[in-house]
């Protein structure tokens, strides 16, 4: 079995175990790691030859991908989605032929779970980034059931949920399209929960994403009961200042095996940090995506959805990497991560936040009144 520092949650084994012996169970920093019940296990080991971590998935992508600067050419998708909204036009067009998306959209609670989709009416259910873990449930093993039917599918998730998926499905079907994006690792959903809990009041919709200062300085927007809402700053907002400040990640995304080139998936998303420095055409603070062409499945995908985006093909893989370093990298564990944790149970998320981020707190505080005196 995969180690509990390495697994990723995926779900591959879950999906695929013959007789369920195998449950998902939330551990008590709130991320899901699979149970075996040795009662029902037939000890196939179909769990730990499909593993995408202790095996080497067969992705049949590119070693060096093609790579690109976009953004919609719809004005109000391009706002509501976290960069350039290349996932809306390439969702879209997949539900044009009549096919499937399967992405990460909130339940009731708020908490993050992969959705099946078929209409463009419920296309806005997964547009957005969410920067929780998303529960992929048993997608993997109805995606199967939906490409044996010949639907086309295209399934969008982290690297690691990518891997998982091509690792269950064992077989490359012409009829699938994976997208991942560039991940900077999965926030805890059990942080994520005590965030919204703390407001005390109904939520109505969370935003991780929201452009109204701009692109580059998003902000997270929770929309409260009465349409009330609460606008916070990524240098703010105590949920997204842990998550960049990598404090709330799972175990494994210190360590990934899926951020990396070549990519698992058929195209991989990303913001596209650095326009400014290179494709001044894309730099008007609106959101541009950084979008990596894996495989020529992900060119044929793309060449669909060309008159409907603006685009500059042959980008500089090198420096969108030096600006993006999560395009192949993982981030680096803070040295009081457990401690962290640990706390996790007795403070409140502000309580926690000025626990573990002050000192960067004062930094910017400093550079803050440095600036000032300056100008
Ligand atoms: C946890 C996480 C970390 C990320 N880290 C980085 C990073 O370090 N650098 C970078 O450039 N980009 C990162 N991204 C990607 C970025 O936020 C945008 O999603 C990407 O630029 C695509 O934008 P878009 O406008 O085309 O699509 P969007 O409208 O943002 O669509 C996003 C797609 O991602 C799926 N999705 C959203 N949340 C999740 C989730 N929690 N798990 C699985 N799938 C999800 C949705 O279903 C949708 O299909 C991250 C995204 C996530 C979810």
């Amino acid at each position: 079995m995969v180690t509990k520092k390495d697994c990723t949650g995926c779900g591959a084994c879950y999906n695929i175990c013959p007789k369920n012996a195998i449950t998902m169970q939330v551990d008590e920093e709130g991320f899901k790691y699979p149970v075996i019940d040795k009662e029902k296990c037939i000890n196939c080991n179909l769990c730990e030859k499909i593993c995408p971590v202790l095996n080497k998935v067969n992705s049949n992508t590119k070693e060096t991908p093609e790579v690109l600067a976009a953004y919609t050419k719809n004005e109000t998708e391009r706002s509501s989605s976290s960069s350039g909204g290349m996932f809306y036009e390439l969702a879209n067009f997949i539900l044009s032929t009549q096919g499937t998306v399967i992405g990460a959209g909130y339940d009731e609670e708020f908490n993050v779970v992969h959705k099946i989709i078929n209409t463009v009416d419920n296309l806005k259910e997964l547009q957005g980034s969410k920067y929780v873990q998303s529960d992929t449930n048993d997608t993997y093993k109805r995606a199967k059931e939906l490409l044996k039917k010949e639907n086309i599918v295209l399934y969008v998730g982290t690297p690691c949920q990518i891997a998982g998926l091509k690792s269950f499905l064992q077989k490359d079907y012409s009829n699938l399209y994976t997208c991942d994006f560039v991940c900077h690792g999965v926030p805890s959903p059990k942080v994520w929960q005590k965030y919204l809990s703390e407001y005390n009041r109904k939520i109505k919709n969370c935003y991780f994403r929201n452009k109204d200062s701009g692109w580059n300085c998003f902000s997270m927007k929770i929309v409260l009961e009465n349409n009330k809402y609460k606008r916070n700053r990524m240098t703010k907002d105590n949920f997204l200042r842990l998550f960049l400040n990598n404090y709330s990640l799972r175990p494994s995304c210190y360590n990934c095996k899926f951020s990396r080139i070549p990519r698992v998936a058929d195209i991989t998303l990303g913001d596209f940090w650095g326009v400014e420095g290179k494709y001044l055409e894309f730099n008007d603070d609106k959101g541009t995506s950084l979008v990596l062409v894996n495989s020529n499945k992900g060119q044929k995908l793309l060449e669909n959805i060309k008159d409907q985006i603006i685009y500059r093909e042959n980008c500089d893989l090198d420096y969108a990497i030096k600006c993006n370093p999560c395009i192949c990298g993982s981030v680096k564990q803070p040295e009081k991560r457990k401690e962290f944790f640990y706390d996790l149970d007795k403070m409140k998320i502000k309580q926690l936040a000025n626990k573990y981020l002050t000192k960067q707190n004062l930094i910017r505080r400093i550079y803050g009144k440095l600036k000032r005196v300056i100008k």
